[in-house]
């Protein structure tokens, strides 16, 4: 049994996912990332950075590729020391007030997409893996990136499904391995498929002190360590014969700030000791790799069959 860690990291504004801010864009915690890359480096993980790309960028600084030329110099240094740069991108569009709200139509999503990748791919970027802001995906928007190229998508949260005044997606059939996409249904595989894989990120019962039992949640290795290592003790219990991929989740703003959260620990220091604790859990049950997402989804796509 080999269990191959995956680290993502997803860049996004601050106060996006402590507080759902997609008007004021303010990037601080962009500052951060050398010093998380320094954290990583230590316990030789090359990790997967997904870096915001998108539409609202393009709106508000002219540039859809706006952070990737802005902080040109910590990407160039993160794929020098290894570590692999995805697209991250946050699709919105305008309400009748003007205010930036994310988008949730499939169609609309799909359309915007392909108008920001030809723009990145005008300006040079160009990209083999994505993960999709606030975890909204259709059959539009997967079989769209998988049109453009992307050979691997890792957006899903296995189990989860919220359609609310601030999110709307559903994961709740989607399995917690990576599989190829059924043109037909995107959460789960089946024929015919997507020559994409989605690989989820991992998703196991998290307990924090105010919830009434455990809620399905992603791998946060900015959680609280008592919380995470008893999410991820579970989660190797549940887990069968075979190979097995843990995706793990991580942004900027949740390495530093204001303490006293009942789920983040909001230091870095604890996320160093939750990646050790990780490893080291992993490495009780079996053989432990650790790779990038790219290299998780070469493995996968040799193995998935596709019909
Ligand atoms: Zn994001």
């Amino acid at each position: 049994l080999t269990i191959s860690f995956v680290f993502t990291v997803d860049i996004d504004n601050d106060g996006m996912t402590a507080a759902d801010e997609r008007n004021t864009l303010i990037w601080d915690s962009v500052a951060e990332v050398p010093r998380i890359a320094g954290v990583f480096g230590r316990h030789g993980i090359t990790a997967t950075w997904f870096v915001r790309a998108d539409n609202q960028l393009s709106d508000v600084y002219g540039d859809a590729a706006w952070l990737l030329r802005e902080h040109n110099a910590i990407w160039s240094n993160l794929r020098q020391a290894g570590h692999f740069i995805g697209w991250h991108p946050h699709v919105v569009r305008r309400d009748e007030q003007g205010t930036f709200v994310a988008e949730t139509d499939d169609r609309r999503c799909a359309d915007a997409l392909r108008e920001i990748h030809a723009s990145l791919t005008a300006s040079g970027y160009h990209f083999t893996a994505s993960r999709i802001g606030e975890a909204f995906h259709g059959n539009q928007s997967m079989r769209t990136l998988s049109e453009l190229g992307i050979t691997v998508d890792s957006t899903a949260i296995p189990g989860r499904r919220r359609d609310d005044s601030s999110r709307r997606f559903d994961w709740s059939v989607t399995p917690n391995q990576p599989y190829r996409p059924s043109a037909a249904d995107y959460r789960v595989t089946g024929s015919p498929a997507l020559p994409i894989v989605e690989v989820p990120m991992t998703s196991a019962p998290v307990e924090g002190p105010n919830d009434p039992r455990p809620l399905t949640r992603y791998l946060n290795l900015a959680y609280r360590s008592d919380i995470l290592r008893a999410a991820f003790k579970r989660h190797l219990e549940s887990l069968g014969e075979g190979d097995h991929v843990v995706v793990t989740i991580l942004h900027p703003e949740e390495t530093r700030g204001p303490v006293g959260h009942p789920l983040y620990a909001h230091d870095l220091q604890t996320v160093a000791s939750n990646v050790e604790y990780l490893v080291a859990a992993a490495g009780e049950y079996g053989d432990v790799a650790i790779a990038t997402l790219e290299q998780v989804a070469r493995c996968a796509a040799a193995e998935l069959t596709y019909v």
